[in-house]
C-alpha cells in the first residue's frame, strides 16, 4: 500500500463526510474500515432475499449544508423521503406521531445507500482493522489487520490522522499516542449507549403496524418499523425492533436468538396481541449494537483538530445521529484545511 498525507479511520458518515471533504480540497486521503463496506451505523443487513435497516432509521434535516447534500441523495435516488406514518405505540394503542411535521428520510434503496455518494471516488479500505497508531518523528504509522490474518501489518507514514470512530473504540487506538484527541475520547467513553435489535420477517402482513411506532411505557421496546414498508423497499412484512437502552444494557450478554425472540414477544405485547396471534416467523436474528446512540448534552466542540496532528469526529461530539456525524467530519475538515 502507498504512503499517504492523511489516514481517516473509520468509514461512517463523519469520516466519510470528513474525508470527501478533504479530498474535494486536493488533499491525498485513504479512509480504513473494519466493516465490509462502508457507511458504519447507517446500515442494511441482507439476507436470503431479505433486508433490514438495522442500525439508523432515518435521519433528520437541519443544518443548511446537510439539507443541501440530502437534496443532492434525494435527487440521485440514494435517499427518500420517509412519510411514515409514525406514531406513538403504548399497550396496543396507536398516538399522534411525537414529532408532527418532522420531515424524514431514509437511504435508499437501504439505509446504507447513502454510503455511496460519500464515498464516492475514496480510497476505501474495508475488512481493514486499525489496532494501533504510534507516532514516528513527525508522522503517524497504524497496524491494520485483515480478515483471517495472522499478523496484522504496517500502513502509513500519515502526516495527518483523523480518527472517526465511537470514543470507546478511539480510545483502543490511541492509549500509546496519547494527546488532545485520547484525552477527548476517553472523557467521551461513555456517550454512547448501546442497543440491542431485532431483525423479523412474518409470513403474512401485519396489520395496525405500519410505518414507524416510537414504542412508550414498555421495558424492553423502544422503537418499531415495518422496514419492508419503507419508500423503494419491497413492502414485505419484515420489522426493525430497538431495545430501549436500559433494557439493551441489561440483556447485552443474552444471545442474540434469546434477545430477538423476547424482542419479537415484547412487540405482540405493545400491539396489544398474544405472542402466538402474530403470523408464523420466516426469520428472526439479533444484532448487538454496543455503540447507538448519544447520550446527553453534546460536548462545546463538534471535533478535535491537530494539524498535523491525531483529531477525532463522530456523533459523539457532533450532537448525535447522522446529521450530527455529517456535520462533525466536514466542520473537521474545514478546520484543518484552514489550519
Ligand atoms: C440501533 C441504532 C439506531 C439509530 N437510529 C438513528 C436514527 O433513527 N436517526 C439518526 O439520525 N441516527 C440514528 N442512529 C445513530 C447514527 O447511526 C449514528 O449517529 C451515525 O451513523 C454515527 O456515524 P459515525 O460516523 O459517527 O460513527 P459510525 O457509523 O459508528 O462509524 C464508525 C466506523 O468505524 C469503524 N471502526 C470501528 N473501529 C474500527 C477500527 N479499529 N478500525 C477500523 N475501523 C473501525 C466501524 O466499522 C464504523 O464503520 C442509530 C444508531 C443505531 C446503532
Amino acid at each position: 500500500m502507498s504512503a499517504s498525507r492523511v489516514a481517516v479511520i473509520g468509514a461512517g458518515v463523519a469520516g466519510l463526510a470528513c474525508a470527501q471533504r478533504l479530498r474535494r480540497a486536493g488533499r491525498d486521503v485513504v479512509v480504513f474500515d473494519k466493516g465490509r463496506r462502508p457507511g458504519g451505523r447507517v446500515s442494511t443487513r441482507r439476507s436470503g432475499g431479505l433486508q433490514f435497516d438495522h442500525g439508523a432509521q432515518f435521519f433528520t434535516a437541519r443544518d443548511p449544508r446537510f439539507v443541501e447534500v440530502v437534496r443532492s441523495w434525494v435527487a440521485d435516488g440514494a435517499a427518500a423521503r420517509w412519510t411514515g406514518p409514525f406514531a406513538t405505540l403504548e399497550r396496543g394503542q396507536r398516538g399522534e406521531d411525537p414529532r408532527p411535521g418532522a420531515v424524514r428520510y431514509v437511504g435508499a434503496p437501504g439505509m446504507s445507500g447513502v454510503a455511496a455518494p460519500l464515498s464516492a471516488g475514496l480510497d476505501v479500505h474495508s475488512g481493514a482493522t486499525i489496532e494501533r497508531v504510534l507516532q514516528e518523528g513527525d508522522t503517524f504509522v497504524a497496524t491494520m489487520r485483515q480478515p483471517g490474518a495472522e499478523t496484522p501489518m504496517r500502513v502509513g507514514p500519515f502526516d495527518e490522522v483523523i480518527v472517526a470512530l465511537p470514543p470507546s473504540q478511539a480510545v483502543q487506538l490511541l492509549r500509546e499516542v496519547g494527546g488532545a484527541a485520547y484525552a477527548e475520547a476517553a472523557r467521551l467513553s461513555r456517550a454512547l449507549l448501546p442497543s440491542l435489535c431485532a431483525m423479523v420477517a412474518f409470513e403474512e402482513p401485519l396489520p395496525g403496524a405500519d410505518g414507524g411506532m416510537f414504542v412508550v411505557g414498555d421495558e424492553a421496546l423502544g422503537w418499531a418499523a415495518h422496514d419492508g414498508g419503507k419508500p423503494g423497499r419491497s413492502g414485505a412484512p419484515t420489522y426493525v425492533l430497538h431495545g430501549t437502552s436500559a433494557w439493551s444494557l441489561s440483556n447485552f450478554q443474552t444471545p442474540p436468538e434469546v434477545f430477538a425472540a423476547e424482542m419479537v414477544a415484547a412487540f405482540a405485547r405493545v400491539l396489544g396481541r398474544e405472542a402466538a396471534d402474530l403470523p408464523a416467523t420466516i426469520y428472526v436474528a439479533g444484532h448487538r449494537w454496543g455503540f447507538a446512540l448519544a447520550d446527553g448534552d453534546p460536548p462545546p466542540n463538534k471535533f478535535v483538530a491537530a494539524p498535523s496532528g491525531i483529531s477525532l469526529c463522530g456523533d459523539a461530539l457532533g450532537g448525535g445521529r447522522v446529521e450530527g456525524a455529517f456535520v462533525s467530519g466536514i466542520e473537521l475538515a474545514d478546520a484543518l484545511l484552514s489550519g
